[in-house]
């Protein structure tokens, strides 16, 4: 018996080759609990088999356990058979998510001599949509958008074939008989060319924008060479400065265009082929426009056999959702017109149906391991291991970057990338994604896990949703729950939570949390020094009212005057009126977030007056930081109602001094990094003194800051303290499901 992913992902005609190979008998066949194979043989070959079954599995499969059990002899059996699944109704083990088409594919449809030269759909066992073609479960051509598309002689031959790699290739088609391309016009008709590849080939070259469809939605995308074009694109989509992603034509051109190791090029290689996060080269002809405020890039290489044909012709592209600003991705044909004529002069399209919408995914590297900013197509619906089981929990997520979350067993299913649910749109793709992944697995959940802010959209879900039991997590404890849920640790552990804002137990914003947690319970021990937002929660979107806010909390009135000099930004009425607020605490929140202070920096440092995009501010003053020489300031540990308070008064008092100074703000960013590494380590080391552990979760949506999560690792190695920090799942706000549901799972077990 075989576990691990080993269905729908090509396990079988391996284990048939093998077999066959070996010249043994017996059967394999997928079973709920995974691969069963049954061979029978002289001994040395069957030492051969498993020898082989395994080191040469296909790439996308991942055995987790090989139990062997010996068995009675039959002697009457004859030949190796791939036998019928065990359907027994529970079999959404075989459900893979999409998975990069493989190099014998692209092999294929780059081979002028092959049936499936220039063909946009080929795959096989080793590849090809998955999630997103999938109506109903078992997995089976009927049950998929290719159902419409009888199989030709040849392809049903491949089909049909045990020692064939397109054997049981549930979407295998070819020219004769599969999906085909077309290309449409601004106005939505079809344009009248020979080939709709080579005209969108064309039209690219010429700096137009095109929508092209994809597994998941449609991507959007442009010459990446061309300032003229990234800029259209940024105006019509309205998305001024937020990164864009590029996908290059392969390995050589990342390399020619960006820092990436060896290891970040095999992330881009991967079956899954996420988005990978990595420096791009100063001084080549990629426009600056793509992403403006950071050298990092989000560089990926081409998936489909459709990529790879127009890749091959015209490269690099801008390749983002194709969507209106923070709406989900696109996939609809009806949808379609809402971009096309608005956003996109053209349209590649075909006609296979997209039945799931899937974003791409988003990792970055940190010394070699992966960090997932956004977990999404290539992983899911793949289901995490979870410590324990019970009964099955929906949690709904929180609601920005929202992923909910379903577990079944001890197996918890992170849902595709929902989006900001403040968009509309979003909301109405979160409920069908519920609905969708409920009816795919089989379970309706009856215990509800959802942040404790009220006026979540995801919370007022929950609340409308019929339900046994609801169970709200504080935000922090959620973060931290998802980074102990990934490495499986049961606690107690020193939680450290960096993050944006989250509703706290006392009800003030929190976001920069030292916990003691375990799954069941959570105890705020320490935080950050608490800043006003003058002007209420505005003041995320205006990064200089959280620098005014900072001055204030160190210089009270005094900060008009300092004010006046280093934030030019505000207008002196404006800066009186922000005063007036934080004198008096009326419409001026406190909150202890991380990410305020980054803001609050980034201002004062004239990076950052208002942002365009969530966490503008801190890029910048990261990519300022990445640049600057060490140097750290004081910070101060202080106790206030049992909790211990990092105060970074000290700080705020030397930075000025540093301005005054004329030291480069390069040089300030990377001391406030290292300060605010420094001070966190300290806080750990004071909570492991009297604390029952020495492990250290490190969540929150601020530790996408490489920078700072490394800086804060090494501090708490150096005082012999154990950091674990993300790898699966994202530690920001799309990771924080999962921690959801293990809070809830703890808290149903303890009854
Ligand atoms: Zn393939
Ligand atoms: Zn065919
Ligand atoms: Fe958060």
């Amino acid at each position: 018996m075989v576990s691990g992913r080993v269905q729908g992902v090509g396990f079988r005609p391996t284990v048939y080759r093998h077999a066959v190979e070996a010249g043994l008998t017996g059967f394999v066949r997928n079973s709920p609990a995974g691969v069963e194979v049954e061979v029978q043989g002289i001994g040395p070959m069957i030492e051969v088999f498993l020898a082989r079954l395994k080191t040469r599995c296909p790439r996308q499969a991942r055995m987790d356990t090989l139990h062997v059990e010996h068995l009675p002899v039959r002697p009457d059996e004859q030949g190796f058979q791939i036998m019928p699944s065990e359907r027994s109704g529970d079999l959404v083990v075989g459900f893979p998510p999409d998975l990069a088409a493989c190099g014998d594919c692209v092999r294929e449809v780059l081979d002028p001599s092959d049936r499936r030269h220039g063909y946009p759909f080929t795959n096989c066992t080793n590849c090809g949509p998955r999630f997103t073609i999938v109506s109903s479960l078992p997995y089976d051509r009927a049950r998929t958008s290719m159902a419409d598309f009888p199989l030709c002689e040849r392809c049903h031959k491949e089909y049909t074939e045990p020692s064939d790699r397109r054997f049981d290739a549930q979407p295998n088609a070819c020219p004769d008989c599969g999906p085909r391309l077309s290309i449409l016009g601004a106005d939505g008709q079809v344009l009248p060319v020979e080939s709709p590849l080579l005209e969108a080939v064309r039209l690219l070259k010429e700096g137009r924008i095109g929508a092209v469809k994809g597994l998941g939605g449609y991507h959007l995308c442009c010459l990446a060479r061309n300032d003229e074009a990234v800029q259209k694109l940024r105006e019509r989509k309205g998305r001024r400065e937020k990164p864009f992603a590029v996908m290059f034509a392969d390995a050589d051109e990342v390399t020619r265009y960006c820092e990436a190791t060896p290891a970040e090029v095999l992330e881009m290689l991967d079956v899954a082929a996420p988005v990978v996060v990595v420096p791009r080269h100063a001084g080549t002809d990629l426009s600056d426009l793509v992403a403006p405020d950071t050298r990092d890039v989000g560089a990926f290489l081409p998936y489909t056999p459709l990529h790879h044909l127009l890749l091959k012709k015209v490269s690099p592209l801008v390749m983002t959702s194709g969507n209106v600003s923070e709406e989900p991705i696109t996939h609809a044909e009806a949808e379609l017109s809402r971009i096309l004529g608005r956003i996109a002069d053209f349209a590649l399209v075909h006609n296979r149906p997209i039945l799931r919408r899937c974003d791409d995914s988003v990792v970055r590297l940190v010394r070699g391991e992966k960090m997932v900013l956004r977990r999404s197509r290539g992983w899911v619906p793949a289901p995490i291991s979870l410590s324990r089981g019970g009964p099955p929990v929906l949690a709904m997520g929180a609601e920005l970057k929202n992923a909910f979350c379903l577990t079944r067993g001890a197996q918890a299913f992170l849902s595709q990338h929902i989006g900001d649910l403040t968009e509309h749109p979003s909301l109405a793709f979160y409920e069908e994604a519920i609905a969708d992944l409920c009816g795919l697995l089989g379970v309706e959940p009856g215990v509800i896990a959802h942040d404790l802010h009220p006026a979540y959209e995801s919370t007022r879900l929950a609340a409308a949703r019929p339900a046994d039991r609801r169970i709200a997590v504080q935000h922090h404890h959620a973060h931290i729950a998802a980074c102990m849920a990934e490495h499986r640790l049961e606690g107690p552990v020193i939680g450290v939570a960096m993050d944006g804002s989250g509703l706290g137990d006392d009800g003030t914003i929190w976001g920069g949390e030292f916990l003691v947690a375990d799954y069941r319970q959570c105890q705020r021990r320490g935080h950050l020094q608490t800043l006003r937002l003058p002007g209420g929660e505005g003041a995320i979107r205006h990064p200089v009212r959280m620098a005014l806010g900072m001055l204030h909390a160190e210089f009270g009135a005094e900060a008009d005057r300092i004010g006046s000099r280093w934030l030019p930004a505000l207008q002196d009425a404006d800066r009186q009126v922000l005063l007036r607020m934080l004198e008096s605490g009326t419409q001026a929140p406190v909150c202890s977030s991380a990410g305020r202070w980054f803001d609050a920096v980034s201002a004062l440092l004239g990076l950052c007056d208002t942002i365009s995009y969530e966490g503008q501010a801190a890029v910048r003053l990261q990519a300022q930081a990445a640049a600057g020489a060490s140097r750290e300031y004081a910070f101060a540990l202080d106790m206030q109602n049992d909790c211990i308070l990092l105060s970074f008064r000290p700080m705020i008092r030397k930075m000025l001094e540093d301005l005054h100074a004329s030291v480069p703000s390069a040089d300030i960013a990377r001391g406030f990094h290292e300060t605010m590494a420094a001070g966190i380590a300290a806080v750990c080391a004071r909570l492991a003194e009297s604390g029952p552990t020495d492990k250290v979760v490190l969540s929150g949506g601020v530790f996408q800051n490489e920078l700072l999560l490394l800086l804060v690792t090494d501090a708490l190695s150096r005082r012999g303290l154990r950091a674990y920090s993300h790898r699966e799942v994202p530690p920001n706000d799309g990771g924080i499901a999962l921690g959801q549901a293990a809070v809830a799972l703890a808290t149903m077990e303890a009854g």
